[in-house]
């Protein structure tokens, strides 16, 4: 009989892959289906940065690569890291995704624990699960603007604490730390020397107002701050599977340690793009984001126009995250009853074909995730059948 390890027993697929997988599968039936669940744009990978993966290809730049990734990536990497960083602090890793599991594979012994402000991206969890290690979710509700307090990362350390993870802006809420509140979250990190800062910065392209890294907030801390980010989101590179973590050197090699024997130095073709993708002409990314701010603004107007949602304008990346508690406890036309944010999200899929997340994946319920990196034509239509299917609930 297949008997897993105790370390993956607890994995299942996550909410936001599920609902993804579902929606597929009623397409493939021939339903109507509209999902608006994942977080990956639907603007293509520049022209420039594919033709940099082709000149590698006929340049024959196809074999392994250095472990932590080729000197021209880490240089483009660390030249424009918008902070004081060495080629040598740079590891690249098969997406963001990696960088996060080499971090806590790395660091974490049984029973370490990791500070998670909640609402965050559901795999955080899941990965410090797998490294055997204790996500510690810290609630992060909206009349916080979803961030943490310094009072409640005081609260939340313990001798156990190994590290805090932020993510700024963020997913699901699109929140976005000021350069004063990760100051103030950084004179409470120095009175505990032992625990030490990933800052997932992905998204930091996509935002709205100005973006500070923690590493620029917190210089007096970088020898205990690792920043992860990436081109799959600013760029449209989510298949080519690249991401980074920067950060000191004695983790990093740790890091390169774990990779190492897991996947070896990422793709090299990929690795050429996305060198394309840092060093190239960068005006397309003010174009993206001035494209994204107002599909963001189209998307929240329509969301405040529901009775029973309220959705405040997120500061970044491209994720709105309104309350629906107006909508819960209520009952469809055919009887079924919507008591939470994963029925209301199952019922929309059933009822109009729209896939949305519900605010419980990412450990908030009473809300729901619409990601707006899609096309105008079809942000219309969703938020057309979820007003069509809300104003049905008795
Ligand atoms: N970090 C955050 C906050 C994300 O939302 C995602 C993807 O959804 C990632 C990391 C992973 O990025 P990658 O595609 O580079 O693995």
């Amino acid at each position: 009989m297949f008997r897993p390890s105790s370390r993956t027993a607890g994995l299942a697929l996550s909410q936001i892959v599920r609902i993804s997988e579902a929606a597929a599968r009623m397409r493939a039936e021939g339903r109507d289906v509209l999902a608006l669940s994942t977080g990956e744009p639907d603007l293509p990978t520049p022209t420039p940065v594919c033709d940099a993966a082709s000149r590698a290809m006929a340049e024959g730049r196809t074999r392994y690569t250095p472990t932590a990734g080729t000197p021209e990536l880490r240089r483009a990497i660390a030249a424009t890291a918008g902070f004081a960083a060495e080629p040598a602090q740079v590891v690249v890793s098969t997406g963001a995704k990696q960088v996060l599991a080499n971090i806590f594979l790395a660091t974490l012994d049984a029973g370490c624990e990791v500070v998670l402000p909640t609402p965050c991206w559901s795999s955080y969890n899941d990965i410090v699960a797998l490294a055997e290690g204790r996500p510690v979710e810290v609630a992060c509700g909206p009349e916080q603007g979803f961030k943490i307090t310094s009072a409640q990362l005081e609260a939340a350390i313990t001798s156990r604490t190994r590290w805090v993870l932020l993510n700024s802006p963020s997913n699901p809420s699109g929140a976005l730390y000021t350069a004063n509140e990760f100051a103030a979250l950084a004179r409470v990190l120095e009175r505990h020397p032992h625990v030490w800062i990933a800052s997932d910065e992905i998204y930091a392209h996509l935002s709205y107002v100005p973006f500070t890294s923690f590493r620029n907030a917190a210089p007096g801390l970088a020898d205990r701050t690792i920043v992860i980010s990436g081109v799959s989101k600013s760029y449209s590179m989510t298949g080519w599977r690249i991401g980074w973590g920067i950060g000191p050197e004695p983790l990093v090699n740790a890091m390169v340690a774990v990779q190492g024997q897991v996947t070896s130095g990422a793709c090299s073709i990929a690795q050429a793009a996305a060198v394309e993708a840092l060093t190239g002409d960068q005006g397309l990314l003010a174009e993206r984001l001035s494209l994204f701010r107002a599909r963001r603004d189209r998307v929240v107007a329509a969301l405040n126009a529901i009775p029973g949602i309220a959705c405040a304008v997120p500061d970044g990346a491209f994720y709105v995250f309104p309350e629906c508690h107006g909508l819960l406890g209520r009952t469809a036309p055919d009887g079924t009853r919507i008591e939470t944010d994963t029925d209301l999200c199952e019922w929309l899929l059933a009822t109009e074909g729209l896939a949305l997340v519900p605010g419980s994946a990412f450990g908030l319920p009473g809300h729901l995730r619409l990601s707006y990196a899609y096309s105008d034509a079809d942000l219309a239509d969703g938020c057309a059948r979820l007003i069509r299917a809300a104003t049905t609930l008795t």
